[in-house]
């Protein structure tokens, strides 16, 4: 196998070198983490399945002109994606209370909110993410206004189109996280969507049953997490029922011979 240079390790991805300057190959690892990377395990098949989920909702968002890192997927655990400046900021959409925002607010989770609230986290592992206002952004110079006010618009039309595809597969969109990248354009500053969207930065709950399918399973110790990853893709039609049972029976196989 030719090697590629690792770039950077996180918690759910490894970035390798691209084949062409400008680009990089995201590789999705089953490796999860949770409350700050203190609970650590393993899901199997994860990575499959968000290499899949994400490529399907990126590619959506291109088709309504939201722009994304989004190249092409190369094979089950790979995408080509453009090299973008990663903006500092971690960008939550909620749309129902749960998570860190019931916690801190004491509002019970599964409450509608009587309207979207953005915030936003600074992505720094170290400090455990702490929740900033705009005014430490243009403070510190994480972002320009006029970044933050595309950011805003983008994660304002992803929950719209997300809200609504998921609504169609019968999940309801809770809440979720997105980041930024810079790509420079002719020396000028442009902002386009990064990283990856899939469920270990969504809370979907199934809309009869309100079942969690999502991260929660893993980080509440739920059980099921890989078969709610894999649900998510079914309903999606990213997956035929072979599929399905095939990507877990191959990680097995993998994980057997050690690879
Ligand atoms: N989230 C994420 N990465 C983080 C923090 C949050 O992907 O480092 C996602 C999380 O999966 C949820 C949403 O952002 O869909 C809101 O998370 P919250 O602030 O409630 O934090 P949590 O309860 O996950 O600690």
């Amino acid at each position: 196998m030719v090697r590629r240079r690792q770039i950077y390790e996180g918690k759910a991805k490894i970035l390798y070198e691209g084949p062409e300057p400008g680009t990089l190959i995201q590789y999705f690892k089953d490796d999860a983490t949770a409350f700050n990377a203190q609970k650590r395990g393993t899901i199997s098949g994860k990575g499959v399945f968000n290499n899949r989920i994400s490529e399907h909702i990126f590619t959506a968002l291109k088709g309504i002109g939201v722009p994304t890192h989004f190249i092409r997927r190369l094979n089950m655990r790979e995408q080509l994606i453009r090299q973008v400046e990663i903006v500092p900021i971690e960008v939550v959409v909620r749309n129902v209370a749960a998570g860190s925002l019931s916690k801190r607010l004491g509002i019970e989770e599964g409450t509608q909110l009587p309207r979207t609230i953005i915030e936003y986290y600074y992505k720094d592992d170290a400090l455990g993410d702490p929740l900033i206002a705009d005014e430490h952004i243009a403070c510190f110079g994480w972002a320009s206004q006029e970044e933050m006010n595309d950011i805003a618009d983008m994660a304002i039309r992803v929950n719209d189109f997300m809200s609504g595809m998921f609504a169609a597969i019968g999940i309801r969109l809770i809440d979720f996280k997105l980041e930024f990248g810079r790509v420079w354009e002719n020396d000028y500053p442009r902002i386009i969507l990064a990283d990856e969207i899939s469920p270990d930065g969504c809370r979907l709950w199934d809309m009869k049953s309100n079942e969690k399918l999502d991260k929660d399973r893993f980080r509440l110790d739920l059980g099921g997490e890989a078969e709610a990853y894999q649900e998510i893709a079914r309903r999606l039609g990213l997956l035929e029922e072979e599929d399905a049972s095939s990507v877990l029976d191959l990680d097995t196989h993998r994980k057997k011979r050690g690879r």
